[in-house]
């Protein structure tokens, strides 16, 4: 079943946290009203594009300038430091 998002229309809910995941059945009807809470939802699709998204992959160099070691592939299994 796809699982689909709403959050509430005053945008707020200490239950839901303004986030929904209902599972929607073709046959089922789109819900209106929160589960939890009982306010007005609205199916939200935004949110799947979360932030976390847009921060790009760290490069060597700001991992080394990060502390990190970092390791280069070198053959089957083995690795060496750069
Ligand atoms: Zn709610």
């Amino acid at each position: 079943m796809p699982l689909q998002r709403f959050r509430p229309k005053s945008g707020s809910c200490k239950l839901c946290q303004g986030n929904l995941e209902l599972s929607i059945s073709a046959a089922e009807q789109t819900p209106n009203e929160c589960p939890r809470c009982g306010q007005e939802i609205e199916s939200s699709p935004n949110l799947t594009a979360s932030p976390a998204k847009i921060i790009k992959k760290p490069s060597i160099s700001d991992a080394k300038a990060a502390g990190f070691k970092v390791l280069k592939k070198i053959g089957k299994g083995e690795y060496e430091s750069q």
